[in-house]
């Protein structure tokens, strides 16, 4: 078999809003750039993004406060360079969007209307009603195609060529057919999101399997910081559906079954504003302890009613068509019933601040770059706030499209060959080959009600240690695999394979990182551990993988700065 090479100066890995705005930046420069994703671009989680973007720009606000609530927010794990470059850019990354076309919600003298978000000191989000990553993807998108970006949609990106420190391609199969071909290319980037997908109540589209991360690792490169998993206060109860923080930032309140607004015990200044990690705790303890409501107990309630149904129907419309839909409980007329849900991924692909994959503490990987929710550039260090995410990925994935531009020239291409493909080739002949008495949709139904189980918003060293005994099993059960699909058509079944094997690498990653980790911050939350420990833990966790699957630790330091290391209260 033949197997086709194309060559790009660039290859970017994911269409979401941090890869199309990266692409625009090479094409516009000239350089010949292609995007690979395994969904058409528009269907990418970015679209689902509800509640709004970050930007200090109103007269009450200053981009230093933006800095200090992201900084103490990340309970002082994020690397302030990062924060600050993040921050000061934010204003001019809302311009530029708007200048591309993206139509932001207004206040009645025409302004950019910003909502309160928790733990922000003022209302800082910009948004277009509760659909603005719909908005900006569709923008940011159009704008990418009207530059000439080549899409390859529906491709599936299975490995990466690296040798001696320098990445040269990317191996992908097209999902119709199956058949792979090899993008040989001078640099090349990856923006393929988030991985909620390993907990049983998630918020994340179901492509949300973490499949860049893991090809990253099983080339011996490290993840970064990924114990820390956010939990999301506000999921529909029984599904995780999110239900955006625009809702408790236009005014929602949080009940118990004794009617009791009890967020007054957990964070009496911020209340309901709070940052999420402590909001979802608060949430999962009154339901622990007997306080929940719903059928199953196992939910509290949110309550928009006191807003109306004017303000309802213009700002939260999503949100309201979500609950008729999943719960039958129509916001405008009866609160609804909500918990925590597994919700987005503070850890991942370590980079600096121009985008370049870091190989080591101390060295890069030549022509290989990745911004977005898969990266960790470290701005959102143990906690992510609301609205902060869709800027990182739209400012970090521009701006690395531009750090490209400048690198790519001065690289050579090292000319690919069909031997590059053989690892991808081997992984997917095994899946279909392989006649095992296991099924997919059952170990990943284990592996994700273990994680949510054991590696949750409340873990401890005891539950952690069942977590990875449970990865450690399922990853011997998963070569023990039958899949009933063996067409080479749309095979679904197949793919799914591939992801689960990238949700089993992760998971450890997730878990391991998480064993070593004793002490409580932002979203890592230790029972056994339950205080910050600065002392010994201020410092970003590097987890490397090895054949086997076995994962090992090294630390990295934090980037501190202007913003003092203080407690922090809500
Ligand atoms: C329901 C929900 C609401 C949210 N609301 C907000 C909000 O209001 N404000 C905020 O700041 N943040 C929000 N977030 C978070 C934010 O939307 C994301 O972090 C951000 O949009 C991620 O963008 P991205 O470009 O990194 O990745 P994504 O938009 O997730 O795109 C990933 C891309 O990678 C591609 N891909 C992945 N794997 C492969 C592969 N193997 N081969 C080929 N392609 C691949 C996919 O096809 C996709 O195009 C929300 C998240 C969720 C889930």
């Amino acid at each position: 078999m033949s197997i086709p090479i194309y060559t790009y100066d660039a290859i970017v890995v994911g269409a979401g809003l941090a890869g199309c705005a990266a692409a625009r930046e090479l094409q516009n420069a000239g350089k010949k750039v292609a995007v690979i994703t395994k969904l058409h671009p528009l269907r990418s989680h970015s679209g689902a993004a509800q509640g709004g973007i970050n930007a200090a720009f109103s007269d009450e606000d200053s981009i230093e406060l933006h800095e200090f609530d992201t900084v103490k927010g990340s309970d002082y794990l994020a690397d302030q360079d990062a924060v600050e470059f993040m921050c000061k850019n934010a204003p001019e990354t809302i311009r530029w969007a708007e200048r591309m076309g993206a139509a932001f919600s207004r206040t009645p003298d025409g302004k950019i209307a910003q909502r309160p978000f928790g733990g922000q000191s003022s209302p800082r989000a910009c948004y277009a009603k509760d659909r603005t990553g719909l908005t900006l993807l569709q923008t940011i998108y159009e704008q990418a195609h009207r530059a000439g970006v080549k899409f390859w949609d529906e491709w599936y990106a299975a490995d990466i060529i690296y040798k001696d420190g320098k990445v040269s391609g990317v191996i992908a199969f097209n999902i119709r057919d199956m058949k792979i071909a090899i993008f040989n290319a001078k640099s090349v980037m990856f923006a393929t999101g988030g991985y909620a997908r390993s907990y049983k109540i998630n918020s994340n589209a179901h492509a949300n399997t973490g499949d860049g991360l893991s090809i990253v690792a099983r080339h011996g490169l490290p993840l970064e910081d990924m114990e820390f998993v956010q939990f999301h206060p506000s999921g529909l109860s029984g599904n995780g559906v999110l239900i955006s923080e625009a809702a408790r930032g236009e005014g929602g309140r949080l009940f118990n079954s004794e009617g009791e607004r009890f967020m007054e015990k957990y964070a009496p200044n911020a209340m309901e504003l709070a940052s999420r990690d402590v909001v979802a705790r608060a949430i999962l303890n009154e339901i622990r302890e007997g306080r929940g409501v719903g059928p199953r107990k196992d939910a509290v309630y949110i309550d928009v009613t006191h807003l109306g149904k004017d303000l309802i129907m213009e700002r939260l419309p999503e949100l309201r068509d979500l609950a008729i839909t999943f719960l039958g409980l129509d916001m405008i007329k009866e609160p609804i019933l909500i918990s925590a849900t597994a919700h987005y991924s503070m850890g991942g692909i370590p980079v600096n601040i121009a985008g370049n994959v870091r190989k080591n503490n101390d060295e890069l990987v030549e022509g290989f770059y990745a911004a977005g929710e898969c990266s960790c550039v470290s701005v959102h260090g143990a906690n992510r706030l609301g609205a902060n995410s869709v800027l990182e990925a739209l400012l970090f994935g521009r701006y690395v499209g531009k750090t490209m531009v400048k690198e790519v020239d001065d690289i050579k291409l090292r000319v690919a060959t069909e031997d590059d493909a053989k690892t991808a080739l081997e992984e997917i002949d095994a899946i279909l080959a392989n006649n095992g008495s296991e099924t997919i949709p059952n170990l990943r139904d284990e592996l994700q009600t273990t994680m949510t189980d054991n590696a949750g918003a409340f873990r401890t060293k005891q539950t952690l240690e069942i977590a990875i005994a449970k990865v450690k099993e399922l990853r011997t059960r998963f070569k023990n695999i039958r899949i009933k699909d063996k067409s080479k058509v749309f095979n679904t079944e197949l793919q799914e394979a591939l992801e689960f094997g990238h949700m089993l690498d992760y998971s450890a990653f997730i878990v391991e990182s998480a064993i070593a980790r004793n002490e409580s911050r932002g979203a890592h939350f230790r029972e056994d551990f339950d205080t910050r420990n600065d002392e010994e833990f201020l410092k970003h966790t590097m987890g490397y993988m090895n054949e086997d699957g076995e994962i090992t630790l090294d630390y990295m330091d934090v980037v501190l700065g202007k913003h003092e290391l203080k407690a922090r209260t809500y």
